[in-house]
Order: C-alpha cells, then structure tokens, then sequence
C-alpha cells in the first residue's frame, strides 16, 4: 500500500483526499501557490510545498514543479484530484517516469479518451452508441456546414478538446451555422490551442446520464450504477443525483453494460466516468441514450455514488493504484436509497452569476454538518478568502435518504440554513431549484435552468418577519432616528439592507437587550443579508455604487476581456452587451444600464484588467454634447 501521498490540487478535492488518505495511515503532502498558502487543504495535510505564484498556469499547472515537490517531500504518489492536471495524459507520464504512483489510468487510456471526436471513433469501434454526428478530419468551413444540414437542425458544434462546458455552440438553422463556427473555434483556440471541432445532433429533451466505472490492473471492470447530471447552468453541473429519476431496471442494465464495455475497450484503470446524452422526451430508454464523453478521473459527483453504495471512491483509487484488485465484485455492489448534490458556488444568481470574491467574514455550513444524513464537502471556511485566481466552486453539500423527496428535503433543509458573508452564494438559488416543481417531480432535462431562470431567483429582500426581527435586534431607543405612525409597540423606522435605505415595520424590543452592533446579518432561504442602522449621510439613493449611476463601466472583478461588441460613437439601448469578462473562468456581460451613446472605450480584447478598472463609458440619450 502506498504511506505517502501528494496531492496535486486545492479546494474541496484536496480536502476530501486527505480525509481518506489519513484514514489510510499515508502521509499527506498538499501543494500551494501564493494565493492558498493558509487554505484549508493546506493545513489539513501532513506537508506542505509551496509551487508557485497565484494563477494556476504558474502553479497547479506546472507539472514539473508538482513532480520536483514529491520529490523534495518523498512522496510515494500523485493523486491529481479533477481539473488542473487531472486529465493530461503526458502529466500522467511523467509521473511514472519520475518513479512516482500515479493516481489514475494509463496515460494510453487518457489519451484515448482525451478528444472527443477520437473517442467517440473508439466507441463506435467498441460498439457502445455515440451520439449521432461528424467526426471527420476534414474541417474546410463549407464542409462541415454540409454535414450539419444533413445531420439537420438543431446540431451542436463542439470543439474536441473542449470541457468545463466551453467551446459548444447550438446551432438551430443553416444560417446561423457560418458565425456560430467561427465563435466556437475562436473559443476552442483560446481556451484549448486546438481549433478542431465535431458535430453532434442536438438531443432535444437532453438529460445528462453519466456511469462510475472502475477498473483494476488485473483485469477487473466494475460499473457502480448512473448519475443523473441534467440540473446544469451553461452546460455545467449544478445538482447531481444518484440513482437517476426514473430510470428502470432494464434501461439501467443496458447503460450500465456499455459504460463498461467503454472502459474495457481502452483497457481502463482506476476511476472514470462515461458520460451520455440520452432523449428523455419519452422516458429514459436504452435506444435513446448515446454515448457522450469519458472523464478519466474522479468525478465533482463522486460523493452521491459513495452515498448510495456505501463505498469510498478515493479508497478504492488509492488501493487500484497500489496495485490491490478492486474491493468488490459486481455482484456486491448494489444501490441503496438516494442521494444528492448541490454545488456552491462563490457568486451572486442576482447579478446573473457573477463570481463574488473577498473574504468569508461569516461562512456557516454547521447547522448542515450537524443534519443526519447530510455531508459537506469544503474547501474553505470562516475567515478564508476567496481569492480570483480559482474556480469559484467552494463546497458540495451532499444529502442521502431512503427516498428521492427524503434527500431532496434534507438537502434544500441545510441549503435553507447556509450562511455566507459578504461573499455571495449560491445557496439561495439551490433552494429554489430543490423546491421547483420539475425537479420535484424528477422531470429534468438539460435546460430546465435556463428556462425557468427567473423563476429560480431567490427573493430580493429577506421576509417581513424575518426583517421586523432583525429590525427589532438592532435598534436601541437613543440611537433611534425612526418615527411613530401606528400606536406603539409598532415602529416604522429606516435602516440599511445591503447598504439601501429600507423602512421597517416592528415590534418593539420591549425592554430587552439589543444589540450593540451596527449592523447585524439576516439570513434566510439561503441568502444573506446585512441589516445596518440608518445613517443619513454617505449613502448613495440606491444604495451601493454600482458605477451605472454616471455611466461608467466598471470591471467588476479581475479578469480578462474575450469580446468587445460595441466602438465609441455607437448608440445602445439598456440591457446591450457591451463586452464579456472572463473571471473564474466564467464569462460575464457587462451590459448598458440605460440607452444612450458609447462616449468612451477603454477596453480591448485579450486585455487583463483588474477590479474597478473603467472599461467604457456611456452618456445617457440626450445628454451628451
Ligand atoms: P465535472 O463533469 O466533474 O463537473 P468538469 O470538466 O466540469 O467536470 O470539471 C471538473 C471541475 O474542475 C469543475 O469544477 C471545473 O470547473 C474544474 N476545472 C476543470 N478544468 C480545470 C482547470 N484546468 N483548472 C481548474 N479547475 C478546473
Ligand atoms: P464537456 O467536456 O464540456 O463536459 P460534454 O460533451 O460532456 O462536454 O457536454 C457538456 C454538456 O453539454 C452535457 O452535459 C449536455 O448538457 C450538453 N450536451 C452535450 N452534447 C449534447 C448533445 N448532443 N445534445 C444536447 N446536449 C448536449
Ligand atoms: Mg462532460
């Protein structure tokens, strides 16, 4: 068995793998950039090297200077946790040629599953069902235009080395096809240095249906059963579940078999998802249900596996790499109740998702660790900061129950308790998600998010109650600058929510102690909020700055500028995009807070630019000279 491991990521997964790690008597080494050298994983491990400056490509990126860590540290093995280097197959090697365990398959098997369009070949070789589509060499423009009118509409263009949801455009007409190809290469060159692209009919009625498979070095291949992934945002993950809704017994077997025969076919090692789509407009049945991907590692959803079959996924990675045979056989394995995941995300769903960064001067999951039947997952906690250099994925909250609607309450129950401050999450907008009638009823499809977005906002203002009490807290008859109207005990008075003037309606105190704070934190449904007394002065109308008020586009965060669609001079209407922001590796439309004219550009495409920076300016319609 190996007694010393590194692991080569941060956040969450780093976190989790020491857990099991340690309970597996190795030695734990973490690695940190500059940005994380207080993390959590950091002083959760045994060890710690420092490799780099903050941003991942000088750092978590650096596959040397990971390799030169377990050196100094006599590490016995790498596990690359999901992301970074996760899936780089010469990483892999390098490892082993370093004389280091490497967590995970044969660098032949994540190449072979490392493009999407070379993987899907070997599946139909293998004979598992791959979505329908082109996957040929030829990329000449006019070419693929043919092929997608004669795989008709809608299709969707993906960039072969694409993941994280990017490089993927829909294309739903003919004429739509030229522009939407350039986007996605220009997005594929960026991101992945690789123009290549295939087509793929879009699967109307899309539900993500993935496989755990695992597989041993002497032979063994076991599957251990379907997740169901269809809640995304964007293409990506946001609730995840296990076993999926619906699913019989029979459909079950027959994705279950191909996901293994998928894993045989590329002589797979360790632990690995194999992704489908499947054409949910009649129900899961095997014959509409295609194979998609294979993520050669362990997966962000690992956790609602182990909650239905009661097995440790990192254990098992750690024993396959030592070069034990699996723990068990499949008969062995079965599906006990059900699980589910939400993911929380550092951002704001009322500023359409916008990374949020800073420190978490209140960050409480405690109230959900305490639950039965609850695990969190996290990579940060009070007092961390949340630093722009990262995916802002911080923490998984994981419910099991007997039943679908037991997790599914327990879930949205902690989710409702989650408290963080004054970095914004997305707790709020799980709860809502939790609680819609779709996902209630299990009837989800890829899209649900997106069409119902509004739907999923979680309220603008805490509830009366919750406000009249928080009111009632906070206020203290000396200090008091609020004014009678009903008879007493009643009060309407003035505070500050988030910083925007807001009348309250209360209960007096009634002779009880308040608080001498000037502010205190309501939190409810998820979200938090800042109740402040009133002051008079210093408070814009509107509450906080947000840079629209005069017209100036202020960058939000640090990041990079991908596109500028507008110059100066243009005329634009509220709401246009102007330009898109990529931070946290998301991107962001900065849009017009009110018609008017492009007076002045500062920004260009490719350009860093930092917090706050001024990126363009508009004058109002009217107002300019
Ligand atoms: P999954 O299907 O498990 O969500 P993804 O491909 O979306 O897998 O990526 C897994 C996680 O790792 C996501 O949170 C993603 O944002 C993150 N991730 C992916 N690539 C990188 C990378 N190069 N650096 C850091 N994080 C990454
Ligand atoms: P990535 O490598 O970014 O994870 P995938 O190929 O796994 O890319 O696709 C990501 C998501 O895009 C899927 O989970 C699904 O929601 C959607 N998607 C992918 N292919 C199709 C398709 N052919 N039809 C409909 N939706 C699709
Ligand atoms: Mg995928």
């Amino acid at each position: 068995m190996i007694t010393s491991l590194l692991i080569a990521n941060r956040g969450e997964i780093a976190c989790r793998i020491i857990r099991t790690a340690r309970a597996m008597n190795m030695r734990t080494i973490a690695v940190y950039s500059d940005a994380d050298a207080r993390a959590l994983h950091v002083r959760e491990a045994d060890e710690a090297v420092h490799i780099g400056p903050s941003p991942a490509r000088e750092s978590y990126l650096v596959g040397a200077r990971i390799i030169a860590a377990a050196r100094d540290s006599g590490a016995e093995a790498i596990h690359p946790g999901y992301g970074f280097l996760s899936e780089n197959a010469d990483f892999a090697q390098s490892v082993i040629d370093a004389g280091l365990v490497w967590v995970g398959p044969n660098p032949d098997s994540i190449r072979a599953m490392g493009l999407k369009d070379a993987a899907k070949e070997r599946m139909i070789a293998a004979g598992v069902p791959v979505t329908p589509g082109y996957l040929g060499a030829d990329q000449d423009p006019d070419r693929l235009q043919r092929e997608a009118d004669a795989i008709g509409y809608p299709v969707l263009i993906k960039a072969v080395a694409g993941g994280g949801g990017k490089g993927m455009r829909r294309v739903d007409e003919a004429g739509e096809f030229a522009g939407a190809l350039v986007s996605c290469q220009r997005e594929a060159a960026s991101s992945f240095g690789n123009t290549q692209v295939l087509i793929e009919k879009y699967i109307l009625s899309p539900r993500h249906i993935e496989v755990q498979v695992f597989g041993d070095r002497h032979g063994n291949v076991v599957h251990l059963f379907e997740r169901d992934c269809s809640l995304q945002r964007r293409h990506q993950k946001v609730i995840e579940e296990a076993p999926a809704p619906r699913m019989d017994e029979t459909t079950r077997a027959s994705i279950c078999a191909a996901a293994v025969k998928a894993a045989n076919a590329v002589d797979y090692v360790g632990a690995g998802t194999i992704e489908f789509i499947a054409d949910a407009s009649e129900g899961l049945r095997a014959d509409r249900i295609w194979f998609m991907e294979m993520n050669t590692r362990l997966q962000v959803e690992h956790p609602v596996t182990e909650a239905i079959t009661g097995q440790d996924l990192v254990e098992w990675q750690l024993r396959v790499a030592s070069g034990e045979p699996l723990p068990k056989r499949q008969e062995e394995l079965s599906i006990d109740g059900h699980a589910i995941e939400a993911r929380l995300y550092a951002e704001d769903p009322a500023k359409g998702f916008l990374p949020s960064i800073g420190r978490l001067e209140r960050f409480d999951l405690g109230n959900a660790s305490g639950l039965d039947n609850i695990r969190v997952d996290t990579g940060v906690e009070q007092g961390a900061e949340i630093s722009p250099f990262y995916d802002p994925m911080i923490a998984k909250v994981i419910a099991w129950g007997e039943t679908r609607e037991a997790a599914r309450e327990t879930l949205a129950d902690a989710l409702d308790e989650a408290v963080m401050w004054p970095v914004r999450f997305n707790a709020g907008f799980l709860v809502q998600a939790l609680d819609h009638p779709a996902f209630v009823a299990g009837d989800l499809d890829t899209g649900l998010i997106a069409r119902e977005g509004d739907a999923l906002m979680p309220p603008a203002e805490p509830s009366d109650g919750a406000l009249a009490d928080a009111a009632a807290a906070l206020s203290d008859a000396s200090a008091f600058a609020g004014f009678r109207l009903n008879a007493p005990p009643r009060r309407e008075a003035m505070f500050l929510l988030n910083g925007a003037p807001i009348e309250i309606g209360f209960a007096e105190a009634g002779g009880e102690a308040t608080t001498d704070e000037a502010s205190l934190l309501v939190s409810e449904g998820g979200q938090t909020w800042e109740l402040g007394r009133w002051r008079a002065t210093g408070v814009a109308a509107g509450g906080a700055a947000d840079g629209a008020a005069d017209g100036a586009i202020l960058s939000p965060m640090p990041g990079r500028i991908i596109a500028v669609e507008v110059t100066e001079g243009d005329a634009v209407t509220k709401g246009q995009k102007l330009l898109t922001l990529e931070a946290m590796k998301m991107e962001h439309s900065l849009v017009a807070p009110f018609d008017g004219t492009v007076a002045h550009l500062a920004a260009s495409e490719g350009v860093q630019v930092s917090e706050g920076a001024v990126l363009a300016r508009i004058d109002r319609t009217g107002e300019h000279t």
